[in-house]
């Protein structure tokens, strides 16, 4: 099969490999996947990951482990990415995304979806209605990660937000938070993202007004300086969610965190059902986040274009063979 094979810091290639032996797990045959701002950290050396990167995709179940689950086979689906130990305190509090030994699918010691097919354990899985297309399931991981906030966080109608990036995962924080609140403002300097964003119905802003005023600002720049600007935004009292996870050091005063007494809440993976629920009643779109689709051969210029774009897709293998 074709993969696309990352061998250290800015070494990726696309290569003719073994389709992957199932040991255990389900074999997914690859439709589309997604490019995240992970995967392009992935190439600059985050995580020191080798093998085949990619999370985001929706595919199709071709084999199972054991022949009581033959019922998923043909099933279009997506899959959650964690896959914990399953002997850890945390896996017993099914908590597998903060197993220690955790596996995570593209990221962490397994293979991921830049490939024809990739392999995931049956638990994971979560069928895909047929309301949501292909190109919209690709983004029920990180609109899960954007429905995290909603189990972390006692949020009401009157909750005033920021929302500071106007990136790909911003403007699906900004829809889902929406769903909850009417007061959801999205802070962002880039004119291109700013016009999806209003096609989207989400209200922009600079936040000079409400300096100080926010009961909750999420991160969502993917830069050290974005916990800056949410600290200047918060009200005492109010809430900081990092949603950023750049490959770095972010320096701040930690004064005002403290005088201020600001929660700060650290936030990643959430979960798949609520996702799936909000992209099948059209609640969160996602169309207009499109820049590209591509095919593997095309992969450099479509980690170039995600570096400058909101989100590209590969297309990968079609539904049916
Ligand atoms: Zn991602
Ligand atoms: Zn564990």
């Amino acid at each position: 099969m074709k993969a696309l094979v990352v061998e250290g810091p800015g070494s990726i290639s696309l290569r003719e490999v073994e389709i992957p032996a199932s040991a255990g797990e389900c074999l997914i045959r690859v439709t589309t996947a997604g490019i995240c701002g992970t995967d392009l950290q992935i190439l600059d050396g985050y995580a020191d990951f080798h093998g085949v990167p990619g999370h985001e995709f929706v595919g199709v179940v071709e084999s199972t482990p054991s022949t009581s689950d033959t019922a998923w086979i043909g099933q279009r689906v997506v899959a959650d990415i964690n896959i914990g130990c399953r002997r850890c305190e945390r896996c017993a509090a099914g908590v597998k995304e903060h197993c220690a030994n955790r596996k995570v699918v593209g990221i962490r010691g397994h293979d991921g979806a830049f490939a024809e097919y990739v392999t995931v354990p049956i638990e994971n899985l979560h069928a895909v209605p047929d309301a949501i297309d292909d190109r919209t399931a690709v983004f029920v991981e990180p609109v899960a990660a954007a429905c995290r906030i909603l189990e972390q966080l006692a949020l009401d109608d009157h909750s005033r937000i920021a929302v500071v990036g106007d990136g790909r995962l911003g403007l699906l924080i900004g829809q889902v938070l929406r769903t909850i609140t009417p007061h959801v403002v999205v802070l962002g300097r880039h004119p291109e993202k700013l016009e999806i964003a209003r096609a989207l119905d989400l209200r922009i802003g600079d936040g000079k007004q409400d300096v100080g005023r926010f009961d909750v600002v999420v991160d969502a720049t993917g830069r050290p300086e974005g916990i800056h600007r949410a600290l200047e935004l918060v009200r005492p009292r109010g809430t900081v969610v990092m949603k950023s996870t750049f490959h770095g050091e972010a320096t701040v005063q930690s004064w005002p965190i403290v005088v201020n007494e600001v929660t700060i809440v650290g936030s990643r993976c959430g979960p798949f059902h609520r996702a799936i629920e909000l992209l099948a009643s059209g609640v969160v779109r996602t169309a207009p986040l499109v820049s590209a689709v591509m095919t593997f051969d095309q992969y450099q210029m479509a980690f170039e274009w995600a570096r400058r774009s909101l989100k590209v897709l590969f297309a990968v293998q079609p539904e049916s063979v």
